[in-house]
């Protein structure tokens, strides 16, 4: 019947792959992909298994786990570009910015999933995220290239200027024209934030939204939880999260 695979969230995707390879190297994934396509297998691949639509998996497939390819391969610290592998989870990645900037200008990143840390970069540039930016485009601005492995083992650099349509293809393409092998991340200047909490009414979100917006806010979230003790139904009110550069 095969190995069962599902995603770590909903666990509404219970499907049975052929057989499961975690690969560590580029090396390692091309073989897995030359041994999949000699023995007449399709592919599937995923990272952190957190999407909910079960794109990440397929029946009788020989599933790539990528969560072992997770690598910082370097960071520039005078650009504030991070090169990685494609496996790495945001905190890892992290970590390794904080560490290798201690004493140097100081970069971060600028967004990543609201509600979720432990996703892969890959996983989050195949579903092109958002994070809770009041003003950021989503996660492809964030993104300065990547490298994809295609079927025929080729590998294609890819960026806005070089292979675009692949570029555009693969943000948000989930999985579908390859395995993305190592992604350039811009990074932005640390900056100190400072959180602002009120209570609205949802009926005015929106245009807060632009108002706050207009006053110099960075970040807003509204938190959506079952039974919160923060949720008034009745009256329709919410927390509105709110964070701005510190002055
Ligand atoms: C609690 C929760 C909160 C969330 N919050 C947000 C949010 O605030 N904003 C938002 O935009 N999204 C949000 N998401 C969605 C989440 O960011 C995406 O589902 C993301 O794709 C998960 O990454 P993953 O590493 O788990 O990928 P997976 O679930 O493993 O895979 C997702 C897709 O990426 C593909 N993929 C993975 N690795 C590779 C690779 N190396 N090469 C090619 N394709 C690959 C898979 O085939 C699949 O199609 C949230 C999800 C959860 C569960």
């Amino acid at each position: 019947m095969g190995i069962e695979v599902n995603d770590a969230q909903s666990k509404m995707n219970m499907t049975w792959v052929n057989q499961i390879v975690s690969p560590e190297s580029v090396k390692e994934i091309q073989d897995c992909l030359q041994k999949a396509l000699q023995g007449g297998y399709s592919i599937s691949v995923a990272g952190g298994r957190h999407a909910m639509g079960g794109q990440q998996f397929g029946a009788g497939t020989i599933h790539f786990d990528m969560s072992g390819f997770n690598q910082v391969n370097c960071i520039d610290l005078e650009k504030g570009i991070a090169d990685v592998q494609s496996g790495i989870e945001w905190p890892e990645l992290i970590a390794v910015i904080e560490e290798q900037c201690r004493g140097a200008k100081s970069w971060a990143i600028r967004q990543k999933p609201t509600g979720v840390d432990k996703v892969t970069i890959a996983g989050c540039l195949s579903a092109n995220i958002h994070g809770r930016g009041l003003s950021f485009p989503p996660f492809v601005d964030d993104v300065e290239s990547f490298s994809l492995l295609d079927a025929d083992s080729k590998i294609w650099e890819c960026s806005r200027e070089e292979n675009p349509e692949l570029f555009s293809l693969v943000v948000g393409g989930y999985g579908l024209f390859g395995i993305i092998l190592d992604v350039r991340l811009r990074l932005v200047p640390r900056t100190k934030v400072k959180r602002h909490v009120e209570v609205i009414k949802v009926i005015d979100l929106i245009d807060l939204v632009t108002e706050r917006k207009e006053a110099g806010y960075l970040y807003g979230d509204l938190p959506v939880r079952n039974r919160s003790r923060w949720t008034d139904r009745g009256a329709s009110r919410s927390v509105f999260l709110l964070s701005a550069s510190r002055r």
